[in-house]
């Protein structure tokens, strides 16, 4: 009962004259203190977001406060399982939440668990305001294969997409990366083109997933922050491709490269030289594709050159 001594304080020095005061002031705090409608004051995780508003492509932290340690959280986003790193015996991390830029903007719920000491369920949950990125609309006109794919390109097309969707689902449970991300490039402009709808040779199609930068052939491309390179690659729109894995579910992806630099399953540094600028793919010219996956949602990798709550 924290709140109880200053208000018999009060009520005290308000003196006998001052009953009416002295309930009002009781109902407000029994009110106050009332049990919520669905979980009981014990059960209950206070969980905190921050923002609590977002755009589509964007990242929001979690974070728990409990006035004891906790264990085994859970977090999930509308219905999007997020991975939260709690390690045994350890208060668990912030847990990032990546916004994909596609989802649609409004209210979701984000709900959180996690056991106390003694086994016992909590439960949090928190609205998160998805805002609308308003993307501009870009239209394009590109060479006819790029796009009228024949079979056999749309068969390969098929089957690179779900090599990546498998990677999207491999979470490595330990967090790779330090400090801020860079852009991994030298003396280049701040990116462009990131969730732009694009219209190709006049019909709608995917949204571009990544922010560009301009760069001339061979420059070197520089790795975001330190990881394991998850793939290398040389896919039908990607091009000459590299993913990095940076552990708990947060991926960067470098896509046309003239040249990879690094081997599958290779350690990298931040600011290591991984690959070269192209234009292989489906490119309009030489420039580097930068994307981020997080826990699956494609967010603006530049949401990641600020420093992150984790770090
Ligand atoms: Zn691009």
């Amino acid at each position: 009962m924290p709140d109880g001594p200053p208000l018999a304080r009060v009520s005290s020095r308000l003196g006998r004259g001052s009953w009416g005061l002295g309930i009002f002031l009781t109902a407000l705090l029994v009110f106050a203190r009332a049990p919520g409608p669905v979980l009981s004051e014990e059960a209950r995780l206070v969980i905190r977001l921050a923002p609590e508003r977002v755009k589509q492509g964007g990242v929001a932290v979690l974070r728990t406060e409990s006035p004891t340690p906790i264990r085994a959280l859970r977090v999930q986003v509308g219905d999007r399982r997020i991975l939260a790193a709690s390690p045994e015996g350890q208060t668990p991390q912030p847990v990032l939440i990546g916004i994909d830029l596609e989802q649609p903007p409004g209210t979701v719920l984000v709900h959180a668990e996690a056991a106390d000491g003694s086994g016992r369920a909590l439960l949090g949950l928190a609205p998160l305001l998805i805002l609308d990125a308003r993307f501009p609309v870009q239209r394009l006109t590109v060479s006819r294969p790029f796009v009228e794919l024949d079979a056999a390109s749309l068969e390969r097309v098929n089957r690179e997409k779900a090599v990546l969707d498998r990677l999207w689902e491999t979470l490595t449970p330990e967090r790779l990366w330090r400090g801020p991300f860079r852009i991994p490039l030298e003396g280049t402009g701040p990116g462009v083109g990131f969730g732009e709808r694009r219209i190709i040779n006049g019909e709608a199609r995917a949204p571009h997933t990544g922010t560009d930068y301009s760069a001339p052939p061979g420059a070197p491309v520089l790795a975001a922050n330190a990881g394991t390179v998850a793939l290398v690659a040389d896919h039908f729109f990607a091009g000459t491709s590299i993913i990095l894995d940076h552990g708990l579910g947060l991926y960067t992806m470098y896509f046309h490269l003239q040249e990879s630099l690094v081997q599958p399953g290779q350690r990298v540094e931040r600011g290591q030289a991984i690959a070269r600028v192209g234009s292989t793919g489906r490119a309009t010219g030489p420039h580097l594709h930068w994307g981020a996956r997080l826990q699956g949602a494609r967010i603006d990798p530049r949401e990641l050159l600020q420093p992150l709550p984790v770090d």
